[in-house]
């Protein structure tokens, strides 16, 4: 079936998942406007500053069309700082800042720490072809983790070991998908291929 997935091109790192959407085998644009979002059946939250993608959404006008969107029942997948912007709640934002929402749950922003930058670790992910001899290696920069998830939610992945042992780091909620860390990084596309298929559901 024919489908394009939009990456909301604001900041971040929009590239690295229109290739990562691409070799998955769907076709990829970048949403800067309304006019843009339209044309999507989906769309990618990507890594960056949650912050700084927040402003942009109300300065290029794009928060209220999204929401919308998502409250429609577009499938989304957030990364990291699109992870955050896909929560109902977060603890650690700044002053005013605001998320798109949609998954009933709060993010912990920066919740690995600011000292060690970026953490890597080895996910077993359900709903990703993945176990113990063949896992997904997640790269987290600067990352959220979930600190409390609602009964909406899913949790589909956690930190197996190290002080960040238990946490969640995956989510689904319908058409909805939230990581952590930046599968986009890696190329490894198995979790961008779940998203194609959750849209595919949807559509
Ligand atoms: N710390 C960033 C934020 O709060 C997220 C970092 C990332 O996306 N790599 O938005």
């Amino acid at each position: 079936m024919r489908m394009t997935i939009g990456v909301l091109a604001l900041q971040g790192d929009v590239r690295e998942h229109l290739r990562a959407l691409r070799e998955a085998g769907v076709e990829a644009v970048p949403v800067r406007r309304q006019s843009e979002l339209d044309t999507v059946d989906a769309l990618v939250l990507p890594g960056g500053e949650s912050t700084t993608i927040d402003k942009l959404l109300r300065a290029f006008e794009l928060d209220e069309p999204v929401r919308t969107r998502l409250r429609a029942g577009m499938p989304a997948y957030g990364s990291c700082a699109g992870m955050i912007l896909l929560a109902d709640r977060v603890i650690g934002g700044i002053d005013g800042q605001r998320t798109l929402g949609g998954l009933d749950l709060t993010v912990r922003r920066n919740a690995f720490g600011r000292q060690v930058d970026s953490f890597e670790t080895d996910l077993v992910i359900d709903g990703v072809e993945s176990s113990r001899e063949d896992p997904v290696h997640a790269v987290f920069i600067r990352a959220p983790w979930v600190e409390e998830i609602g009964p909406a939610a899913t949790a589909l992945a956690r930190v197996e070991s190290g002080p960040a042992a238990g946490r969640i780091v995956a989510v689904r909620q319908g058409s909805l998908l939230a990581t952590s860390f930046h599968p986009e990084v890696t190329g490894d596309t198995r979790v961008h291929r779940l998203f194609v298929e959750i849209v595919r559901d949807a559509l």
